[in-house]
């Protein structure tokens, strides 16, 4: 029996938009407060990111046994991982087993796309549109996901194209078989290159356009070794407490010396050692890859004289050799992304020197050449951290826009509250760890504080929460100001906004730490909800 009134027919507690691991996880956490809580999700099932990006290659780059729930040991115990790095089918598979296993459909309505939410000042609630319909909840949860707003450029001409063109942040279900086709690739983030060498298997020729070189470093995938999951099963509770100590709360701990300490002989250790090992825990390789300049450089040069090791052609292998600082731009993993350009069927296009002019029905035209094309593939990203938020009217007090209030960039009190908009929660908001730590822990610990924070606020015999002005302030200048001891504002990056046209250059996400950030969030609790007024 719940503790709380609970409100029925097209009124909620909680409305949660988004059913991927973060509007699944904030469902369970509602109905274990004895609330009432609908979910709306726009896609057809349940998955987010892991139901969207089916492209060929995708994969996570946190390892299976970190990326998963850790809120309930059965869960834990009954899940088989088969890989070290699972694919987009297993995490997808893994999602619905949750989905299942803690009945949650039945609070779930699909093919909803929230449209707007406006908050009512005198009743304290929020009305949420959903195309034509409206419902009322008292609070309104977003977990609408930092990647799930797909950046599609406006490319010239794209509309005359005759050939399929596929965006890999909305992969089509039933597959694409791209035997003897022309593919164009554009774009060499993390989804081009986890697709570029899969691709290259299948097409008849796969012309991947790049505008920037990226690092990527392998993954060293293979199959789960059954006494490594045993090992960590047995133990998992010390297995996911010594993750949380970390600064991602996944991989490893990073070196605790600087790379300009290590002589050039013992830095060449390390880095092999890292490479060798596989995976984004090649950046913890010293401590101040991301702090130093002359540091950052050591790591980059390794990674560029593996490019040039591993590809056969000089001059492919020069393009492919980024000039930036390594891990500025969000790191690659890959499985055999830099081999793929020793294929004949692949061919490499600067299209940072040349760019793209315009399509044509047949192919694509650079400054410099044509292509003629079957398909295209745009790997073109995000709008992230506020793209999925920004694109939901969602109007606070006073009929204020959020859209609006972060004309200049996202202002957030831990990047899960915002001034004005009371009974508000963004899960991984700009402002959190999110996009820089396992954001399946990122998910987990903010559904478990905002529904503490509900349950403290309906205890208190409260109607709303929100965040003071000065508060957030603070938390602003603490975002930028660690933001600002890192090399992360060097690069043109989506962290950065950087990739969507017209978007503020603000450094999104919090880069003080995991553990930091948890820490600062428990204190807040510790001291009744500091920096926030209940009424
Ligand atoms: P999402 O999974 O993005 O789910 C948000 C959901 O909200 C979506 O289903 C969307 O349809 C829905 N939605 C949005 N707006 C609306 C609306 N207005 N109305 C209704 N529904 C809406 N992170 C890691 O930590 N490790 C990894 O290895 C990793 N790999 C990744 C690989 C890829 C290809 C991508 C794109 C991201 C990866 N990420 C990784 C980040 C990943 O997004 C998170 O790990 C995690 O899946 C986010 O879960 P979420 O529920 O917060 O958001
Ligand atoms: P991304 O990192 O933003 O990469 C987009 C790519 O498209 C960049 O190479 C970009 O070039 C290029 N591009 C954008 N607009 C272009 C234009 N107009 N012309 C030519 N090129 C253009 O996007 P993503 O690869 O989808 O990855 C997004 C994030 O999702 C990742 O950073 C990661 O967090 C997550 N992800 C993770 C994995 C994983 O391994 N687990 C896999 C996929 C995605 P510029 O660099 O020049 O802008």
């Amino acid at each position: 029996m719940s503790q709380f009134e609970q409100k029925t027919g097209n009124e909620y507690d909680a409305v949660i938009v988004g059913a991927g691991f973060a509007g699944l996880y904030m469902l369970h956490c509602m109905r274990k407060l004895g609330l009432s809580a609908r979910v709306y999700e726009a896609g057809d099932g349940v998955g987010g990111t892991w139901y969207w990006n089916r492209y060929p290659g995708a994969r996570c780059d946190v390892e299976s046994m970190e990326y998963s729930y850790q809120f309930s040991e059965d869960l834990e115990q009954e899940w088989e991982w088969t890989e070290r790095y699972a694919g987009q089918p297993e995490i997808l598979a893994y999602l619905n087993h949750v989905a299942d296993r803690f009945d949650l459909r039945k609070d779930i309505e699909f093919n909803r796309r929230v449209t707007a939410a406006v908050f009512d000042d005198t009743a304290n609630r929020w009305e949420v549109r959903i195309g034509g319909d409206v419902v009322s909840a008292a609070f309104c949860i977003m977990a609408t996901g930092c990647l799930s707003s797909t950046n599609m450029p406006d490319f010239n001409g794209i509309e005359r194209f005759d050939g399929d063109t596929y965006h890999t942040g909305n992969w089509p279900h039933e597959g694409v078989d791209f035997a003897g086709k022309r593919v164009g690739l554009i774009g060499t983030g993390s989804s081009g290159i986890q697709a570029t060498p899969v691709i290259a298997e299948q097409a008849g020729h796969l012309t991947v356009f790049q505008r920037t070189p990226n690092f990527s470093v392998p993954a060293h995938n293979k199959p789960m070794d059954p006494s490594y999951q045993e090992q960590i099963k047995s133990d998992y509770r010390d297995f996911r407490k010594r993750l949380k100590d970390l600064p991602i709360a996944c991989m490893r701990p990073p070196g605790e010396k600087s790379a300009l300490e290590a002589t050039p002989e013992e830095r060449a250790i390390e880095y092999e050692e890292h490479w060798q090992r596989g995976g984004l825990s090649f950046l913890g390789a010293f401590s101040d890859l991301i702090t130093n300049q002359a540091s950052n450089e050591t790591a980059a040069e390794f990674v560029r004289a593996k490019i040039r090791e591993i590809v056969k052609d000089p001059q492919v292998a020069e393009m492919l050799c980024p000039d930036h600082v390594i891990g500025c731009k969000r790191p690659c993993s890959d499985t055999g992304y830099f081999e793929a350009f020793n294929r004949s069927n692949v061919t490499l296009v600067d299209v940072g020197k040349s760019p793209i002019k315009s399509f044509s029905s047949t192919g694509l035209d650079t400054v410099d050449d044509s292509y003629e094309l079957d398909c295209a593939i745009f790997a073109t990203g995000f709008d992230a951290m506020t793209g999925a938020l920004e694109q939901i009217e969602i109007c606070g007090k006073g009929g204020i826009r959020l859209k609006d209030k972060w004309a200049s960039g996202p202002t957030t009190y831990l990047g899960l509250t915002t001034v004005g908009f009371p009974n508000l929660f963004t899960i991984t908001g700009p402002g959190s760890p999110s996009v820089l730590a396992n954001m399946v822990t990122g998910v987990e610990h903010h559904a478990e504080w905002i529904s503490e924070c509900i349950r403290y606020v309906r205890l208190g015999g409260f109607e709303r929460i929100e965040p003071t002005v000065e508060a957030e302030a603070a938390w602003v200048r603490h975002v930028n100001e660690v933001a600002d001891e890192t090399l992360y504002p060097t690069c043109n990056s989506w962290y950065m906004g950087a990739n969507i046209p017209g978007k503020p250059r603000v450094f999104l996400p919090y880069i003080g730490g995991f553990p930091t950030y948890l820490k600062k969030c428990e204190e807040i609790v510790a001291k009744g909800y500091e920096g926030f007024i209940l009424n």
